[in-house]
């Protein structure tokens, strides 16, 4: 074979079906050519691509196996978990990196974190890696919305959620939001994440006028602004605040035609979210993805929590959930903004696997696995505004899974990892895996 063009150390990738990423394209049979980080280009496979490469062309042979884009997850909250267990006391630029390396082990490449960063250790992880891109290959590239906004309340502790408390700011009114979110901006945060739910009657709303000043500051600064809701109601404020993400569905109902309405009429972009409000059954944590670096004692752990939960707003009941199928199937028939979120770090998300999950639970809301992977991949990146990666095209960064199994025939196959390269390198995983053993 002969390739054409690149200077970089060239590999293909040879054999493999190819879901490109964009939602429906697959090459039953290509030859992948990676030039350093970057896709060089897509061929479909002939006899002659089984010849030999040019000297100094590394060729590794794919047949039966899948490669699809890596997976980018725009929310998140990233370092408070360890074992299975969420908490505040968990939190440290130690436990941070942890989960980057974690989430690209899973072929997560990007993770953005909403909201719960202390102390500005999210932030300076970020600022390192922007001033030496691919550094450290084994880290998932992270951006960071910093500490959100919520309502004090009264006679209540900080209005964190509850694996994150004292992360976020109370804002005592408009003219103090202002202030912080102009303090964000500072710091150049991707995203202004605030919380306008009371989190199950236990805390302050926030008001529409401080969620109006967020909005107006985070958008003075060219910074798109995210609401974490719950209900119907508090969908609306949201958006009437301006808000240009709704980092859940609204769960409390189905949406009526007025929140439709304002979603489209704003472009407000819905994260999916599905996979932390259930379904309630535990079996993926048999997964050897979950098995192999989780030790026995914490996935039993989970598998007990999950056995026993009670039916209340953070762990949802059945009910719940078919109602959130339905409003998932609603605002995409509607033609609502529809973006992928794993809501990792908290409660069952895993870090990787939640992501493998939310992927899971987009199938079993009706769409067809290669429109889950590309909400997963390109619209994602798209979302992000990261034009360098979510597809298989010539040109993008080179972040891939290859896979043992093909995932448009069970969704859960993006779990059967064979490899996972990013930017062109090829992860040590089993190296990870013994780290984390
Ligand atoms: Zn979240």
């Amino acid at each position: 074979m002969t390739i054409n063009g690149p200077k970089e150390a060239l590999t293909v990738l040879r054999g493999a079906r190819l879901i490109v990423g964009d939602g429906k394209t697959v090459h039953e049979r290509a030859d992948l050519v990676l030039a350093g980080e970057r896709i060089h280009e897509i061929r479909e496979h002939t006899s002659a691509s089984d010849d030999e490469g040019p000297e100094g062309v590394e060729v590794v042979d794919c047949s039966g196996k899948t490669i699809m884009p890596a997976i980018v997850n725009p929310h998140g909250h990233i370092g408070y978990m360890r074992g299975t267990t969420s908490d505040a006391a968990f939190f440290s630029e130690e436990n941070v990196l942890d989960h980057l390396r974690r989430l690209t082990y899973h072929g997560v490449s990007t993770f953005r974190s909403l909201g719960t960063d202390r102390d500005g250790v999210e932030l300076a992880v970020r600022d390192r890696q922007r001033a030496h891109p691919n550094a450290d290959p084994e880290l998932a590239t992270l951006l960071s919305a910093g500490s959100g906004l919520v309502a004090p309340t009264p006679g209540a502790p900080n209005g964190g959620p509850f694996f994150a408390v004292n992360a976020v700011h109370e804002t005592s009114g408009a003219e103090d939001a202002t202030r912080f979110v102009r303090h964000l901006a500072e710091k150049n945060v991707d995203i202004v994440k605030f919380w306008v739910d009371d989190r199950g009657g236990t805390k302050a709303k926030l008001g529409p006028e401080i969620q109006r000043a967020v909005v107006a500051e985070a958008h003075r600064h060219g910074i798109p602004a995210a609401a974490h809701i719950y209900t119907i109601d508090d969908a609306k404020s949201a958006v009437r605040a301006g808000a240009d993400v709704l980092a859940h569905m609204p769960r409390s109902a189905r949406p009526d035609s007025e929140l439709l309405d304002q979603l489209l009429e704003h472009d407000v972009a819905v994260f999916t979210s599905m996979s932390i409000q259930g379904p309630t059954s535990s079996d993926w944590l048999n997964d050897p993805l979950v098995r192999d670096i989780t030790p026995p004692a914490e996935v039993q752990r989970l598998a007990a929590e999950i056995a026993e939960r009670e039916p209340e707003p953070l762990f949802d009941t059945s009910e719940t959930y078919s109602r959130l199928v339905d409003t998932f199937v609603l605002l995409r028939e509607a033609g609502v903004r529809l973006v992928f979120s794993a809501d990792t770090g908290l409660l069952a998300q895993l870090p990787g696997m939640a992501e493998h999950r939310e992927l899971e639970a987009l199938v079993g809301a009706g769409l067809s696995p290669a429109e889950a992977i590309g909400l997963a991949t390109a619209e994602a990146a798209r979302h992000l505004h990261l034009d360098d990666r979510g597809l298989l095209a010539a040109g993008k960064r080179a972040d891939l899974l290859v896979l043992e199994a093909n995932p448009l025939d069970d969704i859960t196959n993006t779990r059967r990892i064979s490899s996972v390269h990013l930017a062109g390198h090829a992860l040590d995983r089993e190296a990870m895996r013994r780290n984390w053993q």
